[in-house]
């Protein structure tokens, strides 16, 4: 009997918990000898495959060289490969890279980024904004600050009394089902309010269940932010990376934030490891000769040098490899099976967008509905990891993933 705490696991329900010696492309190698086709990225992490050949050896390179160093005062060659990959490729006016370890850290560091400049300006005759404005059904992160600007339900009840309070703005809805007007009045009104800034996962709310939004909505919604001073934060930790079939989803709409928070794929999810980048009035807000403005964040292992191994490694194959044409590749082959499965089953909102294919099966909605534990084992008997949110099915693979292997997924996925 394993003494392991899981995540996001009720050990009460006693589901199996497999081994996992080996990994390799989008497959899984149990102990037992099973092997299983990784549909999610091993948590939407993993881009290009599991155990790709130049990320590794790039961290076993790394590792025989230094291992980890105090980042405040010091630097090295990864970090600073990092950096410079990293302005190379996002938008110019990003020009401060912040490392930290994780999705969640990444969207601290921009919540604290943000409330530090309308600090420092206040000082020189600014006004010290501090509310934070967040999207209906959003998801930042499992920290205190990150819970607070996500959904609030059954994921953090118990935590309620820590949370900060936020204005909440309407989700815009799904293609022709939604009012994106309802939304852009409320971020209009929260606005003129005077809202130090907006957090938003750009055109995919991932845990909240997949749900796609227009990218016009989203550019409407920057214009309102820089109309009024609001500062922009844009969480792609997990649509970054070409999950949505663009480096950054805020491409599709034009859009570049004030604030950047990178994670999962930024080192092909091998190692974890986070960067919020920012704009310069942001940094420059914090640049004095006095101590008591400096970023006052820093976690032990910030831009650990073998993470940053891996990533500068990621950002090399961003450069040399067509990356993005294999997510096309991926949408393709995702779509055409999503339609597949509509002539089979009873599925609603069929939905793709890059390497994401979602769609509600079953009646109700929401995180609870659905026996997720049910269908997790099904899919695992078929040798698939899928990992349901609630009534939402979704597939992420790795960009790797076969026809044969997307296949066997929706097999597994059709016989639910
Ligand atoms: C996963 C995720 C996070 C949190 O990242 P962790 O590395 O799990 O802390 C934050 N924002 C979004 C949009 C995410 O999908």
């Amino acid at each position: 009997m394993s003494s392991i705490w899981h995540p996001f696991t009720q050990h009460g329900l006693n589901e199996p918990i497999p081994l996992i010696e080996r990994a390799e492309g989008a497959t899984l190698f149990a102990k037992d000898g099973r092997r299983i086709i990784d549909a999610i990225s091993s948590w939407w992490v993993t881009t290009h495959g599991h155990c790709h050949p130049p990320i590794m050896r790039a961290i076993a390179e790394q590792a025989g060289r230094l291992d980890q160093l105090i980042f405040a005062g010091f630097t090295h060659e990864p970090a600073e490969a990092v950096a410079r990959g990293l302005r190379a490729i996002m938008p110019e006016s990003l020009t401060r890279v912040f490392f930290s370890d994780s999705g969640s850290t990444a969207v601290e560091v921009a919540l604290k980024m943000a409330l530090g400049f309308w600090t420092h300006t206040a000082g020189s005759g600014g006004e010290a904004r501090s509310r934070i404005v967040v999207m209906e059904h959003s998801y930042h992160g499992d920290t205190i600050g990150a819970m607070s600007v996500g959904e609030r339900g059954v994921f953090n009840r118990p935590y309620d009394p820590l949370l900060f309070d936020v204005t909440s703005i309407p989700f815009p809805g799904q293609g022709s089902a939604g009012d994106p007007q309802a939304t852009l009045d409320a971020l209009e009104a929260a606005c003129a309010n005077g809202a130090a800034a907006l957090i938003v996962e750009p055109l995919v709310l991932g845990a909240g269940g997949m749900k796609f939004y227009a990218p016009e909505v989203l550019a409407a919604m920057r214009a309102i932010c820089a109309r009024h001073g609001t500062l922009f934060i844009a969480d792609e930790v997990m649509t970054g990376w070409g999950r949505t079939g663009t480096l950054l989803a805020c491409e599709q709409a034009g859009v570049v934030p004030d604030i950047l928070c990178l994670s999962k794929g930024l080192t092909g999810g091998a190692m974890p490891l986070a960067v919020t980048m920012a704009s310069e009035p942001i940094f420059a807000a914090h640049l004095s000769a006095d101590r008591a403005r400096m970023f006052f964040h820093s976690s032990s292992y910030t831009a650990n040098p073998i993470a940053c191994a891996a990533a500068a490694a990621n950002l090399a194959i961003w450069r040399e490899e067509p990356v993005l044409d294999r997510v096309a590749r991926l949408e393709a082959m995702l779509a055409q099976r999503v339609d597949a499965l509509a002539g089979r089953r009873a599925i609603r909102n069929a939905r793709v967008r890059g390497g994401i294919a979602a769609f509600e099966l079953g009646e109700g909605d929401g995180y609870m509905a659905g026996d997720v534990p049910a269908i997790m084992r099904h899919c695992l008997e078929r040798g698939v990891l899928l990992r349901p949110l609630g009534s939402t099915i979704y597939a992420m693979p790795p960009f790797c993933i076969t026809e044969t292997e997307l296949d066997r997924v929706f097999e597994a996925i059709a016989a639910i």
